[in-house]
């Protein structure tokens, strides 16, 4: 039997839209964990907002931050460390931590070249500071303050017209930047990071740590930077969202359509692709 490794976006696809919550999904959750399942988070958040996350899905698996920039990976969780990580310590926590990508102090910097010629057209994270994070995203005092905590990206709120913003957009790619398009914002990150990227480094550590299992990747997402790891899996599923329409695959083959928006698409959508792709025992699904 197949290995499946689930790697899903967090916002609008695990959680929800407007709650945040992961309630909806949990009877998945449930036959995912009991089946050895690893549900690794790929999102454009922080490593800091991560962490409750985790703790609140009782989840020891590896994942994927701010856009495929960094990737953690719970120390011991392979048999063999993997190359190029280095051992990254936090809140008690132990990770192996593999990034490449340069700081957000570098990518402050290069707004500080366009800042003039679009001036009152954005606002990035760290302008914004933890209230004005928290006005812009609806998270709460406390989750704007983890939501601002970046190691290696810079959020953009943008405020002007689509032909600006791909005017901006351009200006930063011509001072070797690369701008990601979410659910609700700019990411500005290294133009060689990507969640499929990232996502496809985190599969080869599965493989490397055990030769004798064939594994199959799941990615699971709602909006266009999905789309690096929703075309590199193996089986894509897609998570209808009810604040803009489905991102469109260049794939034509294992493609799953969620039926419901967020969470509750998403654990419909997962538990057809475990029965329908053979990667559950039978026993495991109660349906
Ligand atoms: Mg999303």
């Amino acid at each position: 039997m197949n290995r499946a490794l689930l790697f899903t976006d967090l916002d609008g696809s695990l959680l929800d839209h407007d709650s945040y919550s992961h309630l909806a999904a949990s009877e998945t959750l449930a036959l995912l964990k009991s089946s050895s399942v690893p549900v690794m988070p790929t999102t454009s958040k922080t490593l800091a907002e991560v962490l409750p996350i985790r703790s609140a899905l009782s989840s020891n698996d590896p994942f994927i931050i701010e856009n495929g920039a960094a990737i953690y990976i719970p120390a011991g969780y392979f048999k063999q460390q993997p190359a190029d990580t280095t051992l990254y310590t936090k809140g008690g926590y132990e990770f192996w931590e593999y990034s490449q990508a340069p700081s957000r102090a570098h990518w402050q910097q290069l707004l500080s070249q366009v800042s003039k010629d679009f001036a009152g057209q954005y606002i990035d994270f760290q302008h914004l500071g933890t209230s004005g994070v928290a006005v812009v995203t609806g998270l709460t005092l406390e989750q704007a303050a983890l939501a601002n905590q970046r190691g290696f990206s810079e959020p953009i709120h943008w405020l002007g017209s689509n032909t600006e913003k791909q005017h901006f957009i351009a200006q930063l790619k011509t001072l070797g930047a690369h701008i990601v398009e979410g659910g609700r914002f700019l990411h500005l990150i290294d133009h060689q990071a990507c969640k499929g990227a990232a996502m496809q480094w985190l599969t080869q550590c599965f493989k490397e740590n055990d030769r004798s299992k064939n594994y199959m990747s799941i990615a699971a997402g709602d909006s266009h930077n999905d789309i690096s790891m929703l075309e590199a899996a193996d089986i894509a599923a897609v998570i209808q969202s009810p604040a803009h329409t489905a991102p469109i695959l260049n794939r034509k083959e294992k493609i799953y359509l969620s039926k419901h928006f967020g969470p509750k698409g998403w654990n419909q959508v997962v538990a057809k692709i475990l029965t329908q792709e053979a990667l559950i025992n039978k026993k495991d699904n109660k349906e």
